[in-house]
């Protein structure tokens, strides 16, 4: 049997191992920590859980999809429920809504809080469906780098639909001409962060991104988001996966334009193809520094997404204005954006993300207490005054949270972490920290990212959140299924 070697057991290297499994693979997987999942893993700290990374879960069914590939109920295994309330939005003004889950709920409830008509958020929802009609098949399931993708019909469909998918314009200046009310414009703006862009730069086609949340809904994991890393771990050591955990790849090793090797532990290691869920960034410079000419140094030169700053805080009470998923908005979001994207800096009053898993998961805090993950956009890393900036940055949210919720915050944090640019570079080899691999701020992101397969060494496949179809985990599974049916097909 032919053998596949895996770099990286992060969530689209665990998925690429299933799927190869599957197909009749032997797969090693080889991961530089000492846990799996990359991003999407957890930790404890005085009594709380927190996952690190991930905390919104749409898209379930492609965590399902690698359970019935395998011939198995993937309830055995993980199970999940849809939200009611998405998430509650608190503007600087006072206002205060949930959004439901339901499309025309959510209309209504943003026409009862705003000056917005329900018919515009109903335009807007048959506008975003639109765009995931033509998109869909063709710049997420597929690889954009194949001739058979273009050979087939609903692709040249889609080609020539370019102009519905609304990528000439940004997505700021579509949801403008949507909506009057600029908290609603904001609201909609902010679906450019779920992949580290910049709704003032990127394309409008960033607006198929509600349809995906308000259509298919947000989860939450039984026992949290970690669970979707350990269940599929526990899925594919029993399809005879093995994980090597503690053994960071140092060199792929290639000949003859084929990769046949690679170094981990000063030992070569074999296999017929290779895959690397490292950021492709880092593939390149560091395991194949070698071979400087087999660089795609364009590719490697796009801008990446931004990243995040997030502060882990044991909290010793419990807040019942509080949701699972919490936004506080900024007065001025076109300068929070400048910040990040221009100045490469932290505006002093930024959008707070504040996630509380433990109102779903109640083991998560100790009795009477709450897990804050608490997260701002910030700038991907480019040698900032990291500690300077978080020490500014930590006062300016705890100034925000305490006026929204009227109550000293400060004198609630019983226990704290940190993550920053700097760490989550370290901890998953993300270039520059950034978490979603490179930003869609430009109209053709889709086309350039990185392939599934490297043009110039054979049997070099690519997965994860910096190459096609992009981050997030609902796409980072998709680039599994691409790197599969190509090996599949070659
Ligand atoms: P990664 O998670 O980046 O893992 C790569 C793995 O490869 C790591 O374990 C690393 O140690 C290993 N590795 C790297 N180099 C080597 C080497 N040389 N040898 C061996 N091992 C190596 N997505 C969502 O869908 N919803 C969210 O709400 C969300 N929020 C996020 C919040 C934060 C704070 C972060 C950081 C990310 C968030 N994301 C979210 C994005 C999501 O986490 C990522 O897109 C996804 O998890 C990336 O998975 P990946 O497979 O690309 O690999």
């Amino acid at each position: 049997t032919k053998k596949a070697l895996i770099i990286g057991a992060g969530i689209a290297g665990i998925a690429t191992a299933i799927r190869l499994a599957v197909k009749g693979y032997r797969v090693e997987v080889f991961e530089a920590n000492t846990y799996p999942g990359g991003k999407l893993s957890e930790f404890t700290r005085d009594g709380f859980r927190f996952d690190a990374g991930p905390s919104l879960f749409t898209m379930p069914q492609y965590v399902d999809e690698l359970f019935t590939l395998a011939g198995k109920n993937p309830r055995d295994y993980f199970n999940y429920k849809k939200l009611d309330t998405v998430c509650r939005y608190h503007y600087p003004d006072g206002t205060q809504f949930n959004s439901p889950a339901n499309v025309n709920d959510l209309a209504k409830e943003i026409n009862r809080n705003t000056t917005e008509p329900v018919e515009s958020i109903l335009k807007h929802a048959g506008y975003s469906e639109r765009i995931y009609r033509i998109t869909n098949h063709v710049f997420l399931e597929r690889s954009l780098h194949r001739l058979q993708t273009y050979l087939k019909w609903d692709t040249l469909r889609s080609i020539f639909r370019l102009r519905q998918i609304d990528s000439m314009r940004t997505m700021h200046k579509a949801n403008q001409s949507f909506f009057n009310d600029a908290r609603v414009v904001q609201l909609y703006n902010r679906y450019a962060t779920y992949n580290g862009s910049n709704p003032y730069k990127a394309p409008a086609t960033l607006n198929v991104i509600p349809h995906l949340e308000q259509h298919y809904g947000a989860y939450f994991p039984d026992g949290g988001m970690y669970s979707i890393t350990q269940s599929l771990v526990k899925l594919a050591e029993e399809l005879g996966v093995k994980f090597h955990y503690n053994s960071p790849v140092q060199q792929i090793i290639v000949e003859n334009h084929k990769a046949r090797y690679i170094l981990v532990h000063n030992r070569e290691i074999k296999g017929n193809i290779i895959v690397s869920n490292m950021d492709v960034w880092f593939t390149y410079r560091k395991l194949l520094s070698n071979y400087p000419a087999l660089h795609p140094n364009k590719t490697l030169k796009q801008q990446r997404s931004s990243s995040a700053l997030i502060f882990y805080w044991g909290i010793k009470k419990q807040f019942d204005k509080l949701d699972l998923h919490n936004i506080f908005f900024s007065a001025d979001y076109a300068a929070e954006f400048r910040h990040i994207w221009q100045k490469k800096n932290i505006y002093h009053d930024p959008t707070v993300y504040l996630n509380i898993s433990s109102k779903h998961q109640h083991t998560d805090a100790p009795e009477g207490c709450e897990n804050w993950f608490v997260m701002i956009n910030v700038p991907a890393n480019s040698g900032q005054n990291w500690d300077a900036l978080i020490a500014k940055a930590k006062e300016n949210i705890l100034h925000k949270l305490s006026t929204a919720l009227q109550e000293n915050i400060e004198n609630l944090i019983v226990t704290e972490d940190i993550l920053d640019p700097r760490s989550i570079e370290q901890r998953t080899s993300s270039y520059r920290g950034s978490l979603y691999g490179t930003s869609s701020n430009n109209r053709f992101a889709a086309f350039l990212r990185h392939a599934n397969r490297s043009a110039k060494v054979k049997n070099l496949y690519f997965c994860g959140g910096s190459v096609h179809p992009g981050g997030g985990i609902p796409l980072c599974l998709l680039s599994a299924k691409i790197v599969s049916d190509w090996v599949g097909d070659s």
